[in-house]
C-alpha cells in the first residue's frame, strides 16, 4: 500500500518541507508506517510566519466582525461532523486512541469547544466603555481587546486533534493567526482538518508546519514575529519554551504534566470509587496529563478499596484500539511502553506490593504496539519514585493516610499542580477540602470532568495559564485602554499648569 505524504499547509496549499526530508509516522498499535510527514525547518517557518502576518494584516480577517468569526467556527464544526469517521479512523491510527473512546468522548467534545467557543466570541465585550470620570478633566475611555497577531501553537500527542482544536479555534475565533506544530508522532488529524476547511478559512489564517520539536518548535519559541506561545506537552520542554520564549518577551501559556491524587474518604461510596479511580487512571492507557495517578484511601479501608479496584479492573479490556469491545488501547511507542514497565519495577524495588498487572500483554493482530496490563500498586508511600514523578501509563499507586489533614498534606506534595480529587458521601467537608487542595481542577465523586466553559490549567509546575471559557479567549487578546480628551483649551487643562507656567 502506498504510503501517504503529509506536507506543511501554509497560505491555504499543501508545502513540501525545504529540508526535502520527510519522517516515518507509526501506529502505535501495529508499529507499521502510516505516513511520510515533512521535517520542516526554520526556512519553512519563517514562510508560514509571514502568511500568517500578511493574512493578519488583510482587512478581511482584521476587520471581520466577532459574529462572522462565531458562524465561521460553527462551519468549521460542521466540517468535523462530515468528517467524523474519517478523522476518528486517522486519530486511532496515530495516537492508538480506542475507537469507543474516540467516538465516545474526543468527537462530541470537539464539537462542544467549537460550540462553546462560537457562542463566547458572539457576546464577548470586545470594546468596554468605561464609567464617566470628571478628574482630573472629563474624559471618554474604551477599553480594547485585540488579537495578540500571530500565534505559534505547540502539541503534545495524546490527545491530538482535541488540543489542536482547543487552541486553533480559540485564537481564530480572538482573530489572531495561527502557526500550528503538532506532534510529529500524532500529525493526521491537524492536517486532515487543514485540508477539509481550505475552502472555508482566508489562505495564511490557518498554517501547519511539521517536524521535530527541537527544530520547529525551539524555532517558533525564537521567531520575532510569532507574538504568544500556547503549548502543551511535557514540563521539561514547557521549561525550554519559557526560556526562549523570553527572549521576545512573548506571552505564553504552557498546560505541562501532573500527578493527580484522588482523596478516598471513610464516607465514600466504594462502588464509585472503583469505577471512577480506575476511569480516572486508566483512560487512553493512562496517558493523560490530570490523570488521578495517586489514591489516597483512608487506613480503615484501604483492603476494602483495594479489593473493589482489582475486582473491578479485571474486567477491563485491552486490545487493538479499533476493536469497539477495547477499554484500553497501546503506549504511544515501545519507548514509552519501556518507561513505564521501569515505574512499576522502581515501585516494587521501593516496597509497593502488586495488586494486578504490571506486565506487558500480547495482543494478536497488534504484535508491533507496546500494551501495558492495568496495574494497582499498593502499600505505597508518597516518597517513592512512582508517586512522584509522571509515569503516563496505566498504573495506579495507592497510598494509605490517617486524618484528612494528612491527605490534603500528601496531596499537595507535589512539584505538579493539575488535578485533585475528593471521594466522600459529606459535600460540604469535600468542597471545604477542595479549598486546601494545590490543583487547577478539583473533582469531588469523579475525575476528568474537563468542561468547555470552565477554566482548566495547573498550580506550579503543570503550567502557566488557563485553556477554555472565557479565560482561554482572553489568553489570545491583547488588552488596550483609549483614552479621549474633550479639553482643547490648554489653559483649561489642570495639570498642563504643572509645566505650562505661562498661560497659552
Ligand atoms: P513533549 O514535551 O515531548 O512534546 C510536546 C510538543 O513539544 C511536541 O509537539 C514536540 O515536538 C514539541 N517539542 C519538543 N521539544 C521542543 C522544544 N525544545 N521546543 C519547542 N517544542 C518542542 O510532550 P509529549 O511527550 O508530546 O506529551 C506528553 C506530555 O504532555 C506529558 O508530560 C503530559 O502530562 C503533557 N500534557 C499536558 C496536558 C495539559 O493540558 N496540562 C495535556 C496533555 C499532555
Amino acid at each position: 500500500m502506498k504510503i501517504p505524504i503529509i506536507n506543511h499547509f501554509i497560505a491555504g496549499v499543501a508545502v513540501p518541507p525545504a529540508s526535502g526530508q520527510y519522517i516515518n509516522v507509526e501506529n502505535p498499535a501495529t508499529g507499521a508506517v502510516t505516513a511520510r510527514l515533512a521535517a520542516g525547518n526554520a526556512d519553512d517557518l519563517d514562510s508560514a510566519v509571514a502568511a500568517a502576518k500578511a493574512a493578519g494584516a488583510d482587512p478581511a480577517w482584521r476587520d471581520m466582525p466577532a459574529e462572522r468569526r462565531s458562524a465561521l467556527i460553527y462551519a468549521l464544526a460542521q466540517r468535523i461532523q462530515a468528517h467524523a469517521q474519517e478523522l476518528l479512523y486517522l486519530e486511532s491510527i496515530s495516537c492508538g486512541g480506542t475507537v469507543s473512546r474516540l467516538a465516545g468522548m474526543d468527537l462530541p467534545a470537539a464539537m462542544d469547544i467549537c460550540w462553546t467557543i462560537a457562542e463566547l466570541v458572539k457576546n464577548y465585550p470586545f470594546v468596554e466603555n468605561l464609567p464617566q470620570r470628571s478628574l482630573p478633566e472629563m474624559t471618554h475611555g474604551q477599553v480594547i481587546k485585540e488579537p495578540i497577531g500571530v500565534c505559534g501553537l505547540i502539541t503534545a500527542w495524546n490527545f491530538p486533534l482535541l488540543m489542536f482544536l482547543t487552541k486553533s479555534i480559540t485564537a481564530l475565533a480572538s482573530g489572531n493567526t495561527v502557526v500550528v506544530k503538532p506532534s510529529e508522532l500524532t500529525p493526521h488529524t491537524a492536517a486532515r482538518f487543514a485540508e477539509i476547511t481550505a475552502d472555508l478559512l482566508p489562505p495564511g489564517v490557518l498554517n501547519i508546519v511539521h517536524g521535530y520539536g527541537h527544530v520547529v518548535g525551539d524555532a517558533m519559541s525564537q521567531h520575532a514575529d510569532i507574538g504568544k506561545i500556547s503549548f502543551t506537552g511535557s514540563t521539561r520542554v514547557g521549561k525550554l519554551i519559557q526560556v526562549a520564549a523570553a527572549q521576545t518577551c512573548k506571552r505564553v501559556t504552557v498546560e505541562l504534566g501532573g500527578k493527580g491524587a484522588a482523596i478516598v474518604r471513610p464516607d465514600a461510596d466504594l462502588n464509585l470509587v472503583a469505577h471512577a479511580a480506575l476511569f480516572g487512571v486508566m483512560l487512553n492507557s493512562g496517558q493523560m496529563c490530570e490523570s488521578g495517578t495517586r489514591l489516597l484511601v483512608h487506613k480503615s479501608i484501604e483492603q476494602q478499596v483495594i479489593n473493589a479496584l482489582n475486582e473491578v479492573a479485571t474486567r477491563l479490556v485491552v486490545g487493538d484500539p479499533l476493536d469497539p469491545g477495547t477499554s484500553i488501547g497501546p503506549l504511544s511507542s515501545n519507548q514509552h511502553g519501556e518507561r513505564v514497565m521501569d515505574y512499576i519495577r522502581s515501585a516494587l524495588d521501593d516496597g509497593a506490593r502488586l495488586v494486578c498487572g504490571g506486565e506487558r500483554l500480547s495482543i494478536a493482530g497488534c504484535e508491533g504496539g507496546f500494551f501495558v496490563a492495568p496495574t494497582i500498586l499498593a502499600g505505597a508511600n508518597n516518597q517513592m519514585k512512582a508517586a512522584r514523578e509522571e509515569i503516563f501509563g496505566p498504573v495506579l499507586v495507592v497510598i494509605p493516610y490517617d486524618t484528612d489533614e494528612d491527605a490534603i498534606a500528601l496531596a499537595n506534595d507535589s512539584n505538579y499542580g493539575l488535578s485533585a480529587g475528593i471521594y466522600s458521601t459529606d459535600l460540604v467537608t469535600a468542597q471545604q477540602m477542595s479549598r486546601r487542595l494545590q490543583a487547577g481542577s478539583v473533582w469531588i465523586n469523579d475525575w476528568h470532568a474537563i468542561r468547555s466553559d470552565a477554566p482548566f490549567g495547573g498550580y506550579k509546575e503543570s503550567g502557566i495559564g488557563r485553556e477554555f471559557g472565557i479565560k482561554g479567549l482572553e489568553s489570545f487578546l491583547e488588552i488596550k485602554t483609549v483614552i479621549t480628551s474633550f479639553q482643547r483649551d490648554p489653559n483649561a487643562k489642570m495639570l498642563y499648569a504643572m509645566l505650562h507656567k505661562q498661560p497659552a
